[in-house]
């Protein structure tokens, strides 16, 4: 039994909440806390008749460390666990520090006026969280998170030693719309026209945006196009897992996808450089955000599945081994349980869990960790259980 503090009330967010709520065993009390209060009290009011779990509701600006802290101490919770934009990681972090409470998140951070995702200024925070006595766990998603799962149960289970994973993320959802954005549209554009990399013997290798592509055969969903993309737990699990030669992350994109992306980005609407327009300072990808349909409506029209997971290739008793470990989520049925489509189900459901295993001390360890540095078992297990189930292949289709 524990309190929970939830930062942010969006895609992610309502599912995880959702999830919390049917997870009342754990979660005894919850706290959403967001810029707009009025998206958490819909979510309190459709969820409250619906529980056993006491839920609360607070506007908060993520960006105030003193207003994050002064919630934190009236709330008093277990664990925060944060699901605003990856902006607000650091000032949730020193609210975190300055409360003594655990911290979970699902995305590194990235400053606003810099697309770049990298795990060094959250692996700063180590000491301080070491000396403080509580844990931080870093990307509680699916990817990253479970991913980073996925990997520790196949190292631990299954390999002496990994040497080549390959990240596969398949949307074969359609929603209708020539063109929209499964999560928000900023994160999303900013994360597919960057320069993609991946990691091999020992560094980085950049390629130009969507320069690799390659065309897999996905269970559940078909053969699908996909692209060699730039993805933050490749910098953790490059560290974490020995004998490692070679990490890429893949992600699949439909054309009219890439086509309107292409176009966007010509007239320079994905710019996060500010402009003056009518005498005002605006940034274009945010303007852009603002015209485009919200990801929390693409529920009901989105149809068809996902397909997330890692292919790794190594060695067991001498012997070269490959092994697939992936899901299947079907978009409609995540909206019949939880109003949302599989993107959000699939980072929301993991969110959860780590917030779980972090609450009731099945994952606490002072510090700040990557998910793949905790046991996989209770997660593997937990993902079973509430609505993630994994499957395996012991003879998969590479990639090349
Ligand atoms: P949304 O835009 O739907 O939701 C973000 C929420 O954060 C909104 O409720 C927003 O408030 C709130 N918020 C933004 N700024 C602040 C602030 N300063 N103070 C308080 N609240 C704030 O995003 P998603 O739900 O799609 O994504 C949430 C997170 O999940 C992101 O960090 C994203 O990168 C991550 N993610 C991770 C994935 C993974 O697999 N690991 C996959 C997908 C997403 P308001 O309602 O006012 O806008």
């Amino acid at each position: 039994m524990g309190k929970a503090l939830i930062i942010g009330c969006g895609g992610v967010a309502s599912v995880a909440i959702h999830k919390c709520c049917q997870n009342s065993e754990q979660f005894s009390e919850i706290m959403i806390a967001s810029r707009t209060k009025e998206k958490c009290d819909a979510l309190k009011e459709k969820l409250q008749n619906t529980t056993k779990t006491k839920i609360h509701t607070a506007k908060v600006d993520a960006n105030s460390v003193d207003e994050l802290v002064a919630l934190i101490q009236k709330f008093r919770p277990d664990v925060v666990l944060n699901l605003a934009l990856p902006y607000q990681d650091l000032t949730i972090m020193d609210a975190c520090l300055k409360t003594g409470v655990h911290y979970v998140d699902t995305a590194n951070y990235e400053p606003e006026d810099t697309a770049k995702f990298e795990y060094k200024w959250q692996w700063a925070y180590r000491d301080r969280f070491k000396d403080a006595g509580i844990c931080a766990l870093l990307g509680s998603g699916f990817d990253p998170g479970v991913t980073g799962v996925f990997t520790a149960y196949a190292l631990k289970h299954h390999f002496d030693e990994i040497n080549y994973i390959d990240i596969l993320d398949c949307n074969g959802g359609d929603h209708g719309y020539p063109f929209a954005t499964n999560f928000n549209p900023e994160i999303n554009i900013r994360e597919v026209s960057a320069n993609g990399s991946y990691w091999e013997n020992g560094h980085w290798v950049e390629t130009k945006p969507m320069e690799i592509k390659r065309e897999y055969d996905f269970d559940g969903v078909g053969k699908k196009d996909m692209y060699l993309l730039h993805h933050e737990e490749i910098e953790s699990l490059a560290l974490n897992v020995p004998g490692i030669k070679r990490i890429r992350f893949f992600m699949t994109f439909g054309q009219s996808y890439l086509t309107h992306l292409k176009c966007l980005e010509n007239v320079g609407m994905t710019s996060i450089k500010p402009i003056l327009f009518e005498g005002k300072e605006i940034v274009p990808l945010q303007f852009l955000k603002a015209v485009l349909p919200d990801p929390a409506s693409l529920g009901p029209r989105t149809v068809g599945k996902t397909n997330i997971g890692c292919i790794f290739r190594g060695k067991k008793d001498g012997k070269d081994k490959t092994y697939y470990l992936y899901n299947v989520c079907d978009h409609q049925e995540c909206y019949k349980e939880v109003g949302s489509q599989a993107i959000s189900y699939t980072t929301g459901v993991p969110a959860m869990i780590g917030a779980m295993l972090v609450m009731n001390g099945t994952w606490t360890k002072p510090g700040v960790y990557n998910i793949e540095e905790f046991d996989p078992d209770p997660f593997m297990d937990a993902l079973n259980k509430w609505g993630l189930p994994w499957k395996e292949d012991f003879d998969p289709v590479l990639v090349d």
